[in-house]
């Protein structure tokens, strides 16, 4: 039987989403209504998460900041409870409330150097404890969210693509396809035979790889200080912010790529991994039982034990030269 392939791409979730299946001629229907529900899925989910959209559940619960709490999606739900447990988990170097200091940066619209007065000011709205969910025991799923502080907000957008690519994956199963790659924005669902995926050389023009590494049947999702920023007397001022700090995360690192089975999970992690630096990062990633390739400001990379022997350089370096973990000595 023959086989084909077909490429779907749609803009949504303020990047650009795409899904590559290879199926048999006679499951082309199918295939092609896969396709669709993927692209309304997540653009239904644009509709509910953007913080651009008025008329977005979130929207409605930053606008009620302060006043008292809106009704919630299941979905919606699912993902701001997610949400609160990755800023829990990380200690909030993920934080789900970051998005006061996002929008003061503007990074990839604005490059302007926010006052210590501003970064201050923004700082002090920042606190995932502060974003109080009421889960679903009233059994048709929808719940509740409020935050407790005027001026506090959520930003989905270190997570949503993660949740997004997971439920695309969700339909692609359902429907019986299990050769495909969704790749929405970077965040990666690879499914069926092994591929080789590229990983970006963080001090390089996009679109050239560093390495690359084997993979299937899993998600491989990247982080960097090279996807939107701006250069000022010789500082890179990228979007991914140290919250402690309130501006972009100087942790020695300029990206991170993680690998393992929930894509949501992994961008929330590469996030966090990227604000904590190599040594807790490391230490993260390893506790969680997954594997990363981690590529430094000087260029240096370092690899978990699980990723070595499916990592290779695109200049031929050969893996076994590289250090086995990152140096404590001078950090
Ligand atoms: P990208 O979306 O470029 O692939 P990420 O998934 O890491 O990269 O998400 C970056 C986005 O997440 C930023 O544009 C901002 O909206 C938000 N963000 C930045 N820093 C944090 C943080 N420390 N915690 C939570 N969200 C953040
Ligand atoms: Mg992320």
């Amino acid at each position: 039987m023959r086989m084909k392939t077909m490429t779907k791409t749609f803009f949504a979730l303020g990047t650009v989403n795409k899904i590559s299946i290879s199926y048999r001629e006679a499951d082309e229907g199918k295939v092609m209504q896969a396709a669709d529900l993927v692209k309304q899925m997540t653009e239904s989910m644009d509709d509910r998460l953007s913080v651009f959209k008025a008329a977005s559940e979130m929207s409605a619960l930053n606008a009620q900041a302060g006043r008292g709490d809106v009704r919630i999606s299941p979905d919606t739900l699912k993902i701001l409870q997610a949400s609160k447990e990755w800023s829990e988990i990380t200690e909030g170097a993920f934080d789900i409330t970051t998005q006061p200091l996002t929008k003061l940066w503007s990074i990839g619209e604005s490059s302007r150097i926010p006052s210590p007065h501003e970064i201050r000011k923004a700082k002090k709205l920042i606190g995932y404890e502060d974003l109080v969910i009421s889960g679903a025991g009233n059994g048709n799923g929808f719940g509740t969210a409020g935050l407790r502080r005027k001026g506090q907000s959520v930003d989905l957008g270190a997570i949503a693509k993660g949740h997004a690519a997971d439920l695309a994956h969700d339909i692609l199963s359902e429907h019986g396809i299990d050769e495909a790659i969704i790749n929405f924005g970077g965040t990666v669902i690879i499914s069926g035979r092994p591929k080789s995926i590229g990983i970006q050389d963080p001090g390089a023009p996009v679109g050239t790889p560093m390495g690359s590494i084997t993979a299937s049947n899993t998600a491989v999702v990247t982080s960097g200080s090279y996807e939107k920023y701006f250069i000022k007397d010789g500082r890179r001022y990228h979007h991914l912010i140290d919250p402690r700090t309130g501006e972009p995360a100087e942790s020695g690192l300029a990206s991170v790529t993680l690998i393992g089975p929930s894509a949501m999970e992994l961008d929330a992690l590469t996030t966090a991994v990227f604000v904590l630096g190599i040594q807790k990062g490391f230490s993260l990633v390893r506790e969680r039982g997954l594997e990363g390739v981690f590529i430094t400001d000087q260029g240096d990379v370092f690899l978990t034990d699980g990723i070595r022997g499916r990592f290779s350089f695109s200049d031929g370096r050969r893996v076994t030269d590289i250090r086995k973990q990152p140096q404590t000595a001078g950090a």
